[in-house]
């Protein structure tokens, strides 16, 4: 820890609380963030030399592990030719191939720097098409920090937004109206009364940023039918759940077609990159085709293209997500059963390769019963299993992640030291 504590003091003096994203500051469970030297596989040694189990993987990008020796090869070579030229270049057009191959409801595609901007640019897509103002959103969704994206619901369950950040003008957080996830009456209710001024309904498809929740059954197609029948767009925001569920996205196995899908993340495999499309004449609307500007100086950057292609072309030709669904569902049972044993109340919501363990006492199924977490407990967890080296989200509403290299013997490993960590708390 003394190195990483010494280097969050000089960190603090030169960036913003000392880190680059907030949540890697640790204040949702208290002490000194870990500073990573250097990561491989489903490890990653801190500062000091100490070497951690991730379940973390920089928040979803990594899931063949760290410095997959694919990867690095793809981006080395990639970086040899030159880095960024600001002009087009052949590995955006395979990329751009490969996800629409795997993604068909993205018949035309942008890429971007970030998920942030991919996010941002199809709302501005959907609002340009329409010619409406107001976006929906579920409460507990995170779609990046677009202004009218940072917006917390006011009180009532469906309400006008109302900003969640400084600096967002009111103006732009009442453009976003919000709802509870999986809360089908209320979708039916909001559009009811806004429905003609609604561009578009934003939503990850498998809530993966209050912690995993499923959705419910019948929600999505609710979406869909809703947003149809009074020519909204659907879009999922498919950041983290894109190659991460299944080779291409959630809306590959549940069969919705959305109008327009969000990606990031495993698409750059660990490089800054984000993407969004749909159909032809939606995604046509956008700069130098149409009038919707949208534009980047890095944007389809070749280092970040090769990554995301090698990254691809592996889970295609290894086929991990039956396994990894699997060794997860095993975690996730593991913990459940440590938990009735220690007479801790836990919920494990699991979902592919993503989970987490919330320390609440019912069914976590929205934001509302996600915050009956004990968020206390979660952070006492959390430092139990650093403690023994396993590095889980620093918190209780982020999702925990697999990658293909973590091994059966890892889950082992991780289990007993979850068994400690529940006698600790
Ligand atoms: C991570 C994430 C984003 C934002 O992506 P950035 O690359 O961090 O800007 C948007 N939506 C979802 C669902 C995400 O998980």
């Amino acid at each position: 820890m003394k190195r990483s504590i010494a280097l969050f003091r000089e960190a603090k003096k030169v960036l913003v609380g000392g880190v680059n994203s907030p949540v890697r500051a640790f204040r949702a469970v208290e002490g000194d963030p870990i500073f990573v030297r250097s990561g491989k596989g489903a490890r990653f040694t801190d500062a000091d030399g100490k070497s951690y189990l991730d379940y973390c993987l920089s928040w979803g990008p990594m899931i063949l592990g760290h410095a997959h020796p694919e990867v690095v090869a793809a981006a080395t070579a990639a970086m040899r030719k030159g880095s960024s030229f600001g002009a087009p270049t052949e590995l955006e057009v395979r990329l751009a191939s490969e996800v629409r191959r795997a993604l068909p409801s993205m018949e035309r595609l942008r890429f971007t720097s970030s998920g942030t901007e991919a996010v941002m640019s199809a709302l501005r897509v959907a609002r340009a098409h329409t010619g409406r103002d107001l976006i929906v959103k579920f409460v507990g969704g995170y779609h990046g920090h677009a202004d009218s994206l940072l917006v917390a619901a006011g009180s009532g369950a469906a309400t006008l937004g109302r900003p969640d950040s400084a600096g967002v003008p009111i103006p732009w957080a009442k453009t976003t109206l919000l709802l509870p996830y999986n809360d089908l009456e209320a979708v039916h209710a909001i559009f009811k009364r806004f429905g003609r001024e609604i561009a578009a309904v934003i939503v990850e498809p498998v809530a993966a940023n209050m912690g995993v929740v499923p959705p419910r059954e019948g929600f999505l197609e609710t979406l869909r039918s809703v947003t149809r029948k009074y020519r909204s767009l659907l879009i999922f925001d498919e950041v983290i759940t894109g190659f991460r569920l299944y080779y291409g996205g959630a809306q590959t196995a549940n069969g919705i077609k959305p109008d327009l899908t969000c990606l990031g993340k495993i698409i750059g495999g660990g490089f800054p990159v984000g993407a969004y499309g749909g159909r032809r004449g939606l995604m046509e609307l956008v700069a130098p085709v149409g009038p919707v500007y949208q534009a980047g100086t890095l944007s389809g950057n070749p280092v970040a293209m090769a990554a995301g292609l090698k990254t691809l072309e592996v889970l295609k030709r290894e086929k991990p997500y039956a396994a990894l669904a699997q060794r997860t569902a095993e975690l996730a049972g593991g913990i459940r059963q440590l938990a009735g044993l220690a007479g801790i109340p836990v919920s494990v919501n699991h979902v592919a390769s993503m989970f987490t363990v919330f320390f609440a006492p019912g069914a976590v199924s929205d934001f509302l019963s996600a915050k009956t977490a004990d968020t206390r407990r979660y952070a006492r967890f959390f430092h139990s299993l650093l403690a023994d080296r396993v590095y889980f989200p620093p918190s209780q509403f982020e999702a925990a992640m697999l990658s293909v290299k973590h091994r059966s013997s890892d889950i082992d490993r991780t289990l007993d030291a979850v068994a400690r960590a529940f006698k600790r708390i």
